[in-house]
């Protein structure tokens, strides 16, 4: 399969150098040349298969052959090891839980398999490659965990100085081997944009292989597609329109359910659900994509001012903001709407959620407003609210409980290196 850039279609690689690239030559993102329908049989077997079989069919569909099946196999039962479940709370709302695997964020689904393709493609090239990430917070962990103690493959995690949770700053910190934390005096956006500076200095590239394991890798969306078809297989009635609802940041998420969609899935509405950040929001509304500097939330992994994925959406719709607003409705809430929705949840349902997830929920049922049928909805919780348990207890009466994987970091003590928001800094660090 090739995959093409979203700034010139006809700059083409293979799925290989895509993933091991991350990002296209002329900064542009990758994109598979083609998304293929998934046979009939596919969809009336779904019930059947296990979640790893699912992975796999909708894996092929983007990899073809440049994996060996056997491989591939081997990939997916060591990346795709824990479950996603639904948990349905009402008669029209269900909850899809993506935060089962070690960082307790659904970015782990996307990083480990990363990891673990990554890992394979270097396997007999004799190549060192840095991963370089920018994290609001759940990224750097789900990627410097996956990758941990993988041969051939250095990360430096970027995440912005006091603007992450103690809890994020354990998990990135601790960890050790070949995995660096950088902490950037500055902002989400300035991680970023240091971390796209890089990319672009031939300078730099001519000494070291970089690559980036952010949202832009194509090899962490394919992966986010597989639980849209695992957790459809769990709804129990499809009679109804079903609609996704996702918390959205640099828009990944939501890509992958897109490219879900197009592979046949039957989901007749997406949902964009953004915290002040919301710039796509704007863009669904009124038609025009203006990035913006990112404010800080209490949802802070969707902190994000001018989010990469968006040319992946324009690109796949024709740039057509007319089919992209029929087919995803998108509105965006207050920290104190979030906080009331965490509490609601809780009082009528016992269910604690994080502020991410509570965004999703707060816009499904705006959607629920906006429409005259009885819809079936998920919403996307994105991180176990344990991650985010300063938020809940500082604003709430309520405690969760912090599950063990995550109480064995805390105890540790992190390591560093600082530097200032300027691209100087982080090069000196990549050259030695
Ligand atoms: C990364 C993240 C998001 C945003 O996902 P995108 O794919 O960047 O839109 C939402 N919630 C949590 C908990 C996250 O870690």
């Amino acid at each position: 399969m090739q995959y093409y850039s979203t700034n010139n279609k006809e700059n083409k690689v293979s799925f290989k150098q895509a993933i091991l690239q991350g990002l296209a030559n002329d900064k542009g993102l990758f994109m598979p040349e083609k998304i293929s329908r998934l046979p009939e049989t596919f969809f009336k077997n779904l019930s059947h298969l296990s979640f790893q079989e699912i992975a796999f069919k909708v894996a092929r569909n983007f990899i073809e052959d440049e994996i060996s099946e056997n491989e591939l196999h081997f990939i997916i039962e060591n990346s795709i090891s824990f479950e996603a479940p639904i948990i349905k709370l009402s008669d029209d709302l269900s909850i899809l839980e993506l935060f089962h695997g070690p960082t307790l964020a659904f970015k782990d689904f996307g990083a480990r398999f990363m990891a673990r393709t990554m890992e394979y493609f270097l396997k007999g090239l004799n190549k060192e490659i840095t991963i370089l990430v920018a994290t609001s917070g759940d990224t750097g962990s789900a990627v410097a965990n996956g990758f941990l103690n993988v041969e051939g493959i250095k990360v430096l995690v970027l995440f912005p100085s006091g603007k992450i949770s103690k809890i994020q700053e354990k998990q990135i910190t601790t960890l050790g081997n070949n995995i660096t934390a950088v902490e950037v005096e500055g902002t989400f956006d300035d991680c970023q944009r240091l971390v796209k500076t890089a990319f672009v200095d031939e300078n730099l590239k001519s000494k070291i292989n970089l690559s980036s394991a952010n949202s832009i890798n194509i090899g962490r969306l394919i992966p986010q597609s597989f639980y849209y078809f695992e957790s459809y297989k769990q709804i129990e009635n499809k009679d109804q329109k079903i609609v996704y609802s996702v918390p959205s940041g640099n828009l990944g998420n939501l890509t992958a359910g897109l490219f879900a969609k197009e592979m046949g899935l039957q989901i007749n509405k997406f949902i964009a659900a953004t915290n002040k950040n919301d710039v796509f929001t704007k863009f669904i509304g009124e038609g025009k994509f203006l990035p913006k500097a990112s404010v800080e939330t209490l949802s802070n992994a969707m902190d994000v001012g001018d989010p990469s994925n968006f040319a992946r959406i324009i690109d796949l719709y024709k740039n057509d903001h007319k089919v992209i607003s029929d087919l995803i409705f998108s509105k965006s809430f207050s920290d104190e709407e979030t906080l009331n929705k965490i509490q609601y949840l809780y009082d009528n349902f016992k269910y604690v959620i994080d502020p991410h997830g509570a965004v999703g929920c707060l816009a499904f049922d705006q959607y629920k407003n906006t429409i005259n049928e009885n819809v079936s909805g998920v919403v996307l919780e994105t991180a176990h609210p344990a991650k985010f348990i300063n938020v809940i207890e500082d604003n709430l009466n309520i405690i969760p409980e912090i599950p063990d994987r995550l109480k064995s970091c805390l105890n540790k003590i992190g390591n560093t290196i600082k530097i200032s928001n300027q691209y100087k800094d982080l090069k000196e660090i990549l050259q030695n």
